[in-house]
């Protein structure tokens, strides 16, 4: 697609990547018929290529509407549409600067600018735990729409004592909203990797990757969080008294191996965050060569079990297979389903933002899952999970909590 950018646009630090990537579009259209929001619209400027249209012609000068803002709203950033253009279309690089121009040049509503500044303040906030709690608390009294973002509580068992007596030590991410939603998934992640020999621990510094207050288009805020958790992992890292990040939030995941695109352009830490990029692993990628160990541990092998694979885990860190295949070596009888490559419509703060869309994508995902009557739906990311358990009464959990039950039963609160 030939491109000619408007001068502020060119000077601008995304200008090249952005004339680079809009120039490698063909028109093709292969990307709309695995885009989520075009296969529940049917409307072109709600499909990957509409929105790369309305992106160029910001870019090249037209005055930015709400409503294009709105179209990339209603984006997920699944990047599902990268994963099919055969140009290698790098579209999640460029709806970041399409984003970053539009929240500048056009004011939201002033709903909008509540809602949004009223999540970035309380997901990334202290006060989000305990007021977390509290929905817990009153729970069977909310409405249904409250009542399906809080899934019920469950025990989260006992975390390793001395962990630092293993060789074999990694970092775990401080995630903002996981361990007060599921406190449950860190502490079987603890238990799993130390029963193979790998020690964990939080390093004080550390703190949420950032995701929230970048998707929610604070990327100066966010920027400042990336750079926190660059000082606080690579000199452990690069001394070698930890191997690695591990993380159990593809979301995260995805975002922390995003850290060298977003900083490039920082002197300081350009360099930097590019060093802690090999170091990065998805809590599957760490397990996997230890297969073998693990299913010596467990003491019984899990039922018919669904994986949904989250987009940030395989369209982002492009792990479509790996923790599929770790299930399946540890004995789990997989179902498959259709449209596994499909978002579930979660998406970050997406259920909050779009809550509409984001409800179709789940009852179409669920849909495709309960064909294969599972007893228990697993997945990668503490949003997925969550929001996947709003709409049905099948357990929804992550993997590693079902293989820590395999291994030691059912957590329990008191031991
Ligand atoms: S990121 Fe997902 S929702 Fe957005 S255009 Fe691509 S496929 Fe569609
Ligand atoms: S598949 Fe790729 S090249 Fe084809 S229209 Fe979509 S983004 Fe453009």
């Amino acid at each position: 697609m030939q491109t000619k950018l408007a001068d502020w646009a060119r000077n601008a630090d995304y200008g090249k990547d952005v004339e680079a990537i809009i120039g490698r579009c063909t028109h093709c259209g292969f990307c709309l018929a695995t885009c989520p929001t075009f296969q529940i619209l049917g409307d072109e400027l709600d499909s990957p290529r509409g929105r790369i249209y309305q992106m160029k012609a910001v870019f090249e000068g037209a005055e930015p509407s709400h409503a294009t803002q709105q179209h990339l709203d209603r984006c997920l950033t699944c990047r599902n549409c990268e994963t099919t253009c055969p140009s290698g279309v790098e579209y999640g690089k460029l709806v970041d600067a399409g984003r970053r121009v539009l929240d500048q040049r056009v004011r939201r509503p002033l709903r909008e600018r509540l809602l949004r500044a009223g999540l970035r303040r309380l997901m990334g906030s202290r006060g989000f735990g305990p007021l977390y709690r509290l929905g817990r608390f009153v729970r069977p009294v909310l409405p249904a729409a409250l009542k399906s973002k809080i899934p019920r509580a469950r025990a989260a068992g006992a975390v390793p004592q001395h962990p630092e007596r293993h060789t074999r030590q990694v970092l775990l991410l401080a995630n903002c909203v996981q361990p007060a939603m599921l406190p449950s998934i860190d502490a079987a992640t603890r238990r799993v990797l130390d029963a193979v020999g790998i020690g964990t621990r939080v390093v004080a510094g550390s703190g949420c990757c950032g995701a929230i207050n970048f998707h929610l288009d604070v990327q100066d805020a966010a920027r400042r969080q990336m750079r926190a958790n660059v000082d606080a992992w690579l000199p452990l890292l690069e001394s070698g008294a930890a191997e690695a990040v591990v993380v159990n939030a593809s979301g995260c995941g995805a975002f922390i191996k995003d850290y060298a695109q977003h900083l490039r352009h920082d002197p300081q830490y350009a360099e930097r965050a590019a060093r802690l990029m090999p170091y990065v692993k998805d809590v599957a990628e760490l397990l996997a060569p230890l297969a073998d160990e693990l299913r010596a541990r467990m003491r019984r092998v899990p039922g018919r079990t669904a994986f949904h694979a989250p987009c940030t885990l395989q369209h982002w860190q492009g792990l479509r297979g790996t923790t599929e295949r770790l299930l399946q070596e540890l004995g789990f009888d997989l179902q498959a389903f259709a449209e596994p490559h499909l978002c579930c419509g979660s998406a970050g703060t997406y259920s909050i933002t779009q809550p509409e869309l984001s409800r179709s994508l789940r009852d179409r995902k669920l849909a495709a899952i309960e064909a294969t009557h599972p007893e228990a739906i697993v997945s990668a990311n503490i949003g997925c999970i969550c929001h996947l358990q709003g709409g049905t009464s099948t357990p929804v959990k992550h993997w590693v909590e079902c293989v820590d039950e395999a291994m030691h039963g059912p957590a329990r609160d008191d031991r």
